[in-house]
């Protein structure tokens, strides 16, 4: 019989890897990708969104491109467990699949126990994260539209590590220029968990002391406990409480929901530890994950790119591993992570990442990758351009 191959999560992640293993199989091994999303919408550019400069028709990709063209069967459901033994997957449906290997890449379970209070907020739909693209990314766009002149709009970043480490500076951009033009009087607040910008600080601070002068302020060491949404309010473990219009709490996060009930987020029970050779699990055999479920190397951040990244790297594991071929022994990784200031003005951080066998992980290679040195409207292109080749990459 041919060999199945599972995916949990349609991804950054998992629609590469579907894609893949097809692909350097030969269309020999049969894939299965399991994502309850009608279609794939991007968060790289949904802060452009939220900003008015795009729609979500943008960020917005059908999955049939990986039916059609690759062969891969997509079946839009949720993973609701997975007997890591036994090699099957249950199914919301009440489906039972079975695997040969097993690709896990549900992304992130935003903790939102962290901040007494979030849950019910964000429930009732007055505190959003709009940290997963979709639907929460056109209700905080909607808050950010019905709020009057002169108020104020605070994001709250978690510790690192979370998914997309210039995310949250990136949207204050955003917010910023879009209350530039229509609601020049109000205000964006970055209350920031962490001591400092911890990606391309440097470049974001001067954006805000230039064309954002007066409109974002920046609090450092901000970590935030609880949120009173009827008053507006968020409380802080040592700061002052601050008030504002509309609150965007960005929670601390972890491996997605079905990585940890699986049992393989086994680092502090939030990421799951992976061979970085084939990205097979620690705990578990046949089992790879990779995206931003899992612990990464210092210097690697959780990006789209680097998910696709992984999923090459996984893809030719699995394909050579249920062929008998030898693993590739030295696989790279690469990374780019634009931030757009405005509507076309864009920095970025690129690095390269290679295997070093004797310590088992990843490192930069010296002299690779870099910085902007300063935001400009060519690295407004490439970005965009960017945006459309991985997407292409990925689902088509
Ligand atoms: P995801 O892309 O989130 O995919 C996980 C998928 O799994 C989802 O489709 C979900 O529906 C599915 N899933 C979850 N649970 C189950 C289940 N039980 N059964 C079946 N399916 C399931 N990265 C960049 O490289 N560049 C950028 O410019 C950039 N900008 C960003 C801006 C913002 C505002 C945000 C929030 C993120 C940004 N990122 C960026 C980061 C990037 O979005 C993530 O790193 C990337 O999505 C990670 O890919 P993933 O496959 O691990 O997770």
């Amino acid at each position: 019989a041919k060999a199945r191959v599972a995916v949990i999560g349609g991804g950054y992640g998992g629609a590469t890897a579907a894609k893949y293993v097809r692909l350097l199989s030969d269309y020999r091994i049969d894939v299965v990708l399991i994502e309850p999303n009608e279609a794939f919408v991007s968060c790289p550019i949904s802060n452009l969104v939220i900003g008015g400069s795009r729609q979500i028709a943008h960020i917005t990709t059908p999955y049939d491109g990986l039916a059609r063209k690759h062969g891969v069967r997509v079946v839009r459901d949720m993973a609701t467990a997975v007997d890591t033994r036994r090699k099957t997957i249950t199914l919301a449906s009440g489906a039972t699949m079975a695997y040969d290997k097993l690709i896990m890449a549900p992304g992130i379970e935003l903790d939102f126990a962290a901040v007494e209070g979030l849950q019910p907020a964000h429930a009732a739909g007055q505190v959003l994260h709009a940290w997963k693209a979709g639907p929460e990314t056109l209700a905080l766009r909607r808050q950010l539209e019905a709020m009057p002149d002169g108020g104020v709009y605070a994001i709250t970043v978690p510790e690192q590590p979370y998914r997309c480490p210039p995310g949250p500076y990136e949207r204050a951009c955003q917010v910023a220029w879009y209350f530039k033009h229509a609601k020049p009087r109000s205000k964006v607040l970055i209350l920031d968990a962490n001591q400092d910008v911890t990606s391309k600080g440097a470049l974001f601070k001067k954006v805000w002391a230039g064309q954002y002068q007066g409109m974002i302020e920046y609090r450092p060491q901000h970590k935030v406990a609880a949120v009173d949404a009827r008053a507006g309010v968020l409380k802080f473990e040592v700061q002052d409480d601050v008030k504002a219009s509309v609150l965007n709490v960005v929670p601390p996060m972890r491996a997605g929901r079905i990585a940890g009930q699986s049992g393989l987020a086994n680092v502090n029970g939030r990421w799951c530890g992976v061979d970085y050779l084939t990205f097979e699990s620690a705990v578990a055999k046949d089992v790879h994950v990779l995206g931003d479920s899992i612990q990464l190397a210092p210097l690697m951040p959780k990006s789209g790119h680097m998910a696709n990244s992984h999923a090459k790297v996984a893809a030719a594991a699995v394909v050579a591993q249920l062929a008998g071929w030898p693993v590739n022994p030295a696989p790279m990784l690469t990374n780019t992570c634009y931030s757009y200031v405005d509507d076309r003005n864009v920095v970025h951080v690129a690095s390269v990442h290679s295997y070093v066998a004797a310590e088992k992980t990843f490192k930069t290679v010296p002299g690779s990758g870099g910085l902007s040195p300063a935001p400009n409207e060519m690295e407004g292109i490439y970005a965009w351009n960017w945006a459309q080749n991985i997407w292409a990459d990925t689902l088509a």
